[in-house]
């Protein structure tokens, strides 16, 4: 059976950028992914807040990515109900605020990594732990097996590993959301703006990442399955907004099939996130597998990326790295490192998903009595609700 110090399950967002941030710290570690290859289609784009950007500053692949998208300078909702229209200029003192192409980040995300990092093809199965064994035996649906002394589940909303924490199960939202990019070979010409269009109980987001590449998206209420044909997801969309503006339908029929992709909304409930044990000795989640939640706020994949900040530090605090080898990551003291970074981010994750949970609950209702009850309670508790962009999860 193989062996190593550190496994990472799952090599999203967040598992390349755990690996990368250990790397940097001195600590080897393994990916353990269950696709074939990089998934660096799927979702199309991502929003990056100030926050975001610098838990990328800190694993050092911001400056490529600033190059890869354009800056927005502006955020504007349009009622198409009524005409209503707010803006929101999102000056420098903001901080900065770009969609990137998945593919970019993911991609970038990698090729920081040492050759050979992520292993391909290996989908957890399973994981157990000897009562008197410092190891933990991860089993793969091909039939092998490795032992680890450390492993971090990065291995999203239905993660395997938070439920080896006995994590409550995640839940969905009445709510699903069609994402797409556009690309127009001569040029759009949309501001460098997040515009975000509403008509009836349906939005529509759309966000240039560079002069010719639009990321769009559409939220809408949907509680039974969702289709997987691209060609499918396109059609009902355009259906569902017929009485769109004659641009946003245009969009959406030019959009690149391969980038079309329709999720049903998961998260994983706030009260859980303030009770639940997110380490159990030497394991421990980030990322979705830790705090899914649902997209209203653009966090969830930057929250990830602190995770990763903040778990690499403490780690590198407690010396885990200064083994006999630099490879070496001593057992002892992984515990507390793993409760130091859960008290760190308790909180943080907490606020975030209860702001998302209140606006999804918000949209996802059509009763007015609960409608007006969410809204209170967002001004009630979030009366600077972009303030969550204001965080630091420090250095690395
Ligand atoms: C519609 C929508 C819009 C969003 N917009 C934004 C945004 O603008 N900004 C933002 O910050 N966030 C956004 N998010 C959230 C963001 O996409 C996620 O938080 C982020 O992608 C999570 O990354 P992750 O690596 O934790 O999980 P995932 O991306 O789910 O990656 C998990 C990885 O683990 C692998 N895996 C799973 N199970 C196993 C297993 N058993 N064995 C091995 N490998 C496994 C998977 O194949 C995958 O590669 C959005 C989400 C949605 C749904």
């Amino acid at each position: 059976m193989e062996d190593c110090e550190v496994a990472i399950i799952g090599a999203g967002i967040c598992g390349l950028a755990m690996g990368l941030a250990l790397h940097k710290k001195g600590i080897k570690s393994v990916i353990m992914e269950r696709s074939e290859s990089l998934r660096n289609v799927t979702g199309a784009a991502i929003g990056i807040r100030p926050n975001g950007w610098r838990a990328l500053d800190q694993l050092g692949v911001a400056e490529n990515l600033r190059h890869t998208a354009v800056r927005l300078r502006r955020e504007r909702v349009i009622s198409l109900d009524g005409g209503k229209q707010k803006d929101i200029s999102l000056t420098p003192w903001d901080g900065e605020t770009r969609c990137l192409r998945r593919k970019d980040l993911i991609d970038t995300l990698y090729a920081a990594l040492p050759l050979g990092t992520v292993k391909f093809g290996r989908q957890l199965e399973s994981i157990t732990s000897g009562s008197h064994s410092t190891k933990h035996v991860l089993r793969f649906i091909d039939g092998s097996s490795i032992m680890a002394k450390v492993v971090i589940g990065c291995d999203g909303g239905k993660s395997i590993i938070a439920n080896f924490l006995s994590l409550k199960p995640t839940k969905t939202f009445p709510l699903c959301a069609v994402r797409g990019l556009t690309n127009y070979p001569n040029g759009h010409s949309y501001n460098h703006e997040f515009a975000r269009f509403t008509k009836d109980n349906v939005i529509v987001g759309r966000i240039p990442i560079d002069d010719n590449l639009v990321y769009w998206f559409c939220l809408q209420r949907r509680d039974e399955n969702v289709w997987e044909d691209p060609e499918v997801i396109r059609q009902s969309t355009l259906e569902l907004l017929s009485n769109y503006p004659q641009e946003i339908r245009e969009m959406i029929e030019e959009t690149e099939m391969k980038s079309l992709s329709v999720t049903h909304m998961r998260y994983r409930a706030p009260w859980d996130l303030l009770m639940g044990t997110f380490c159990k000795g030497t394991v421990t989640v980030a990322g979705d597998a830790m705090h899914i939640m649902g997209p209203f706020l653009g966090q969830g994949g930057s929250a990830g990326l602190e995770d990763v900040v903040v778990l690499a530090r403490t780690m590198s605090q407690l010396g885990l790295n200064n083994g006999e080898s630099r490879s070496k990551v001593m057992t002892h003291g992984v515990e507390e490192a793993f409760n130091r970074f859960v008290k760190q981010r308790r909180m943080r994750v907490v606020r975030l998903s209860l702001q998302t949970y209140i606006i999804g609950m918000l949209w996802g209702t059509s009763s007015i009595l609960k409608k007006i009850l969410y809204i209170m309670l967002l001004i009630l508790l979030f009366p600077y609700q972009h303030s969550h962009t204001d965080y630091d999860c420090g250095y690395l």
